[in-house]
């Protein structure tokens, strides 16, 4: 893992606080709405604790095992941090990830609702989850497809009884993304669900202004990662 200078990191942090202050008040939006999660993925527990110096709470993660080298230590010296899963989660992790996470941001089917209301039911445990919508409808692409959304909600509060606060999107990387963000606003609207994850480094400000309560920002924060995260 490269750590990033603690200056570099502290400035970008700064400047993405004052980006979304910005978009905030273009939109009329309190600050108070939106939830910056710091996306750390291959970045070290030092410069989580850099991020967490400067005042940072919320920090996200993509794999179960780098959240199990990383992250209990942290969360020991430092209890009141925040973590999320924005990762996709395959369902023979779903006993980690409910120990782990306190919100998960990837729920995007059955089988995986299913693991992950039994794991909260052995664990006592209730993270909050988002369901992953493919707004796109992008073939290689982890979520739900927007016409099946409002039935998988239905299943995952009726049937597994989890704790649904909201929908999570990633946009194409080709379309421009506020139709893609507001769809994903669209189908929380008429399924009661108040929380909307969208947003990452290049598009972060258009999704306040278009509702974001969570942006997941990575490399504006922590700069470019070394190297590609392979699934793991
Ligand atoms: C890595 C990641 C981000 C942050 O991406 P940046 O472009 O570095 O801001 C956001 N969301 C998800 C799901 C990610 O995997």
């Amino acid at each position: 893992m490269n750590a990033p200078a603690t200056s570099a990191m502290a400035e970008g942090l700064a400047q993405v606080q004052a980006e979304i202050a910005a978009a905030c008040a273009r939109a009329g939006r309190s600050r108070a709405e939106v939830r910056l999660i710091a996306a750390c993925k291959t970045f070290p527990a030092d410069t989580v604790r850099a991020a967490i110096a400067c005042g940072q709470t919320a920090f996200g993660e993509n794999y179960v095992q780098e959240t199990k080298d990383k992250w209990p230590v942290l969360k020991e010296e430092h209890p009141h941090t925040e973590l999320h899963l924005i990762g996709p989660l395959q369902s023979n992790k779903a006993r980690e990830a409910v120990a782990l996470f306190d919100v998960i941001h990837s729920l995007d089917r059955p089988s995986l609702a299913k693991a992950l209301s039994r794991q909260c039911e052995n664990q006592a445990r209730r993270p909050a989850m988002f369901i992953q919508v493919n707004t796109g409808s992008e073939p290689q692409k982890a979520g739900v497809l927007p016409e099946e959304a409002d039935a998988f909600i239905a299943a995952c509060r009726a049937l597994y009884q989890l704790n649904l606060t909201g929908l999570m999107c990633i946009p194409p990387a080709d379309e421009p993304a506020e139709a893609h963000f507001d769809l994903l606003a669209k189908i929380a609207a008429r399924n009661g669900l108040d929380e909307l994850s969208m947003g990452m480094s290049s598009d972060y400000a258009k999704a306040v202004e278009h509702g974001a309560t969570h942006v997941r920002v990575g490399s504006a924060i922590f700069g470019n990662r070394s190297y590609p995260p392979a699934d793991r």
